[in-house]
């Protein structure tokens, strides 16, 4: 099981967004005053939207509901901005420069070379985001098939979309569901993964409890998620 400890220069923060408009009648031609009125209106919907997740601890359905809007508003914007994957990149210190994109798909194969993968027939991708991970990881397998979770109803279409244009249909698919109760029978994937997605969870012993349930006799859990201490 890893937890990174980020000691790689990270990639940029996620992109703070917000994507409603303010539509009231003040707004209709661009004076100053109509930009100030759309910033501030544009800051509390954002601010709604991040804090929302964490105001509504203990709350699970909220709380839920509030990462599945999060991830709704967002992920477009994320996508037109940085692409399919939706976590930081490797940057080992004293190599060459190069593109964010790239850090973070060699955030994958490290990860998969330090837990010593070397080979996947079928995977789950716990928070899968717009599936980057699990389109990479079975292009790197061939035979390797993925599913894949996420609360967020935009990012499961946006992923299967992809995923079909890229010809890969067949070997890759994408539902909303819950990690902490995964449609999925026990021991069902050789490789369970989890990037970037286990800091949302609110019960990390269920979290992890779901992830053993569904990994199969002999395969492999990889967590890899913010902390705030080194493990
Ligand atoms: N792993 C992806 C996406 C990371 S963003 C990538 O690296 O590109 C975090 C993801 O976790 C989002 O897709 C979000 O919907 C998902 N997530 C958060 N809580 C979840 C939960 N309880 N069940 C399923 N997915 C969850």
């Amino acid at each position: 099981m890893l937890a990174s400890q980020r000691s790689t220069q990270l990639a940029p923060a996620r992109p703070a967004l917000a994507t409603r408009t303010l539509t009231s009648s003040q707004c209709t031609r661009q004076s100053r005053k109509c930009r100030s009125v759309r910033a501030q209106a544009a800051r509390a919907t954002l601010m709604d939207t991040l804090v929302r997740p964490f105001t509504s601890l203990g709350q699970v359905a909220n709380l839920k509901e509030g990462i599945a809007s999060f991830y709704d508003q967002s992920s477009g914007l994320w996508e037109d901005m940085w692409g399919e994957h939706m976590h930081h990149g490797y940057y080992p210190q004293g190599t060459a420069p190069k593109s964010h994109q790239q850090a973070q798909v060699d955030m994958i194969d490290e990860v998969l070379k330090w837990a010593g993968v070397t080979g996947v027939t079928s995977m789950v991708d716990v928070g899968c985001g717009i599936g980057g991970s699990s389109r990479h990881i079975v292009r790197k397998f061939p035979g390797a098939s993925a599913k894949g979770i996420t609360l967020s109803p935009v990012q499961a279409k946006r992923a299967n979309e992809i995923t079909a244009g890229a010809g890969m249909g067949a070997n890759a698919s994408f539902q909303v569901a819950d990690a902490l109760a995964q449609p999925f029978p026990d021991s069902s994937f050789d490789l369970v993964w989890s990037l970037e997605s286990g800091e949302h969870m609110p019960d990390k012993k269920k979290f992890v409890g779901e992830l053993a349930r569904v990994a199969a006799p002999g395969g492999r859990i990889i967590i890899v998620t913010w902390c705030h201490r080194v493990l």
